[in-house]
């Protein structure tokens, strides 16, 4: 098989810029903080053309030069589609608003936007000899973690909150991952995973903890671009957990920006948070370079309880450089969101989905987005995965059917 040739030059710690040599295993910089891969973009805007990129297969390794794996035989493969982007025309004309998009994520393989962050994660670990990895999940993490690595042949151990919904700690243990439900939330099995690396020799694979999920999430960024028509949208509204792929789109546009793909219009960037657990939005309404740990997280929007992220200087940054904002939505409101587009547009949201369009409904109302941007909102997995509500009505086939009271 012909070799693509890849770019990575180094890796760099996120907050001091200190440089890490490629090609070798890292957890995070000697300060703690997240490391971001760099490439020698020059040398890539010259081996790669859009027109290269447009005819390749439809899925997000057709962004090959962008990304960190060298070896073609050591990319794991579960049919990494592109996503489409699904207008609510009706609600747009509802609202009055001139266009609103859905990335749809959960066509994904394991029915989240996670594949794309785990398939790099597993695709590198594979390249760099790693034989055991482990992490704290809320749930779609572990189950693309576990989908990924089965199919690499690399062991995992994956820790869950013991509230984490049913479906995804059979998913995960299903797919081959030991699987583990503790009484704490999520930052509390990330304690577990991080004390048993030395005992375990296992690869800690945490958000942000390795360098390459961010590189994963990056491709949405690259995607969205490309079907957009190498045009970039006026708003991208994110469920910001970790961030990684608040991160990692922000890292994309700085990228296409700087090799010409783009010009220098960049989407103001939206974290959008649940009311029960807000790190973000309170440090950005602090103006904060960090967050605080947000102590009694609750949501039933799982995906975005992350009471605290490792990257939480580099979610804020993006999120002010590009002029936009973080916000919190109620749960009540995310539920609302869920039927709302649902019903009206036969669109099954999951919930974290579900809240960036509650954030958006709430921040057209509040003024802070104008009905004239073109706003991209992420649904990033399958409504299918959660719990729904009690439906149906009974009908008894012993009796004659009443139609008149259908
Ligand atoms: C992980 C996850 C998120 C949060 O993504 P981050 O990039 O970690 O902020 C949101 N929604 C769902 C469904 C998730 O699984």
């Amino acid at each position: 098989m012909t070799e693509t040739p890849t770019f990575v030059s180094h890796l760099e710690c996120g907050e001091t810029g200190k440089h890490y040599p490629a090609d070798q295993l890292h957890g995070l910089s000697d300060t703690g903080k997240p490391l971001l891969v760099r490439y020698d973009l020059d040398a890539l805007a010259g081996a790669v053309s859009k027109d290269a990129v447009a005819a390749r297969v439809p899925e997000f390794w057709r962004y090959r030069e962008f990304l960190p794996v060298r070896r073609a035989e050591n990319i794991v493969r579960l049919g990494e589609v592109m996503t489409p982007i699904i207008p609510l025309t009706k609600i747009a004309a509802r609202l009055g608003a001139t266009e609103i998009l859905v990335k749809d994520e959960g066509r994904l393989p394991t029915g989240s936007f996670k594949a794309r962050g785990l398939a790099l994660a597993v695709s590198m670990a594979k390249e760099l000899g790693v034989t055991r990895m482990a992490m704290p999940t809320n749930g779609n993490a572990g189950a693309a973690l576990a989908a990924y690595c089965s199919r690499a042949g690399i062991e995992t151990y994956v820790f869950c909150p013991d509230d984490t919904p049913d479906v995804n700690v059979r998913e995960i243990a299903l797919q081959g991952a030991n699987t583990y439900l503790v009484n704490g939330l999520i930052d509390q099995c990330g304690a577990i995973v991080g004390g048993g690396k030395e005992q375990m020799n296992w690869f800690d694979t945490s958000t942000l903890k390795e360098p390459y999920r961010i590189e994963g999430k990056k491709t949405m960024g690259l995607e969205l671009a490309e079907q957009l028509g190498w045009e970039v949208p006026d708003i991208i509204f994110y469920p910001t957990g970790g961030g990684t792929g608040l991160i990692g789109m922000w890292k994309a546009f700085d990228e296409l920006g700087k090799i010409g793909w783009i010009g220098d219009k960049r989407p103001r960037m939206v974290a959008v948070q649940a009311s029960g657990c807000a790190p973000i939005v309170r440090a950005y309404e602090a103006g904060a370079t960090h967050a605080e740990r947000w102590e009694d997280a609750h949501t039933m929007a799982a995906g975005i309880r992350v009471p605290a992220a490792v990257g939480d200087f580099l979610i804020l940054q993006g999120v002010r450089e590009s002029g936009g904002f973080a916000c919190a939505v109620d749960d009540e409101d995310i539920q609302a969101a869920q039927e709302e587009v649902a019903k009206e547009e036969g669109f099954l949201l999951c919930p974290e989905g579900a809240a960036t369009y509650a954030a958006y409904k709430q921040e057209l109302a509040s003024g802070r987005v104008e009905p004239g941007e073109r706003a991209l909102l992420f649904n990033c997995a399958t409504g299918l995965k959660y719990p729904m509500p009690a439906a149906g009505v009974r009908l008894d086939i012993t009796k004659e059917v009443d139609y008149a009271a259908l």
